[in-house]
């Protein structure tokens, strides 16, 4: 086993056993509700922002393991962050789950969620590391549910030569 992979799953069972920023945000100022299908992962979030600052952030739900480390994770790195740098992960995360982006050779500010670059090589489960990114994208812009499957999902990309 190497480095990184025993790194990825030590994080994944700590925050899996103990999530951080879990539960209802009772004064948040945007909420999302995000589902993915697939997996069959469903989480409730709420953000309060103070000004562009995320002052508070948590989570609640039902969801795997990667899903549920993936959004623990999330809260504790946007926390106290702008909402633009908070924007910005949004899009790195995404990219790097998806290949897009290498994060051995680009520049990003992922820092220790460079962590979950192994999911690009587990195709059934990049979605649910990104459901919690994509949902704090749907908090910020009050679009209230998101899914992974859906076709307002802003992360949607079209199969190529599919119907626009
Ligand atoms: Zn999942």
């Amino acid at each position: 086993m190497t480095d990184s992979r025993q790194l990825y799953q030590e994080v994944i069972l700590d925050h899996n056993r103990k999530p951080r920023n879990w539960g209802a945000l009772a004064d948040a100022t945007h909420r999302a509700e995000g589902v993915n299908p697939l997996c069959g992962d469903r989480l409730q979030l709420g953000v309060k922002l103070n000004g562009d600052a995320v002052e508070a952030i948590a989570f609640e739900g039902e969801s795997c393991a990667i899903c549920k480390a993936s959004a623990s994770m999330m809260t504790t790195v946007v926390k106290g962050k702008a909402r633009a740098d908070a924007e910005d992960l949004i899009r790195e995360f995404r990219d790097m789950a998806t290949g897009k982006l290498d994060p051995a050779k680009e520049t990003h500010h992922l820092g220790r969620l460079t962590v979950f670059a192994g999911v690009r090589d587990l195709p059934t489960r990049v979605k649910c590391a990104i459901l919690p990114w994509h949902t704090l994208h749907a908090a910020f812009n009050s679009l209230g549910t998101t899914s992974t499957e859906s076709d307002d999902d802003p992360m949607h990309e079209p199969a190529p030569g599919g119907v626009a």
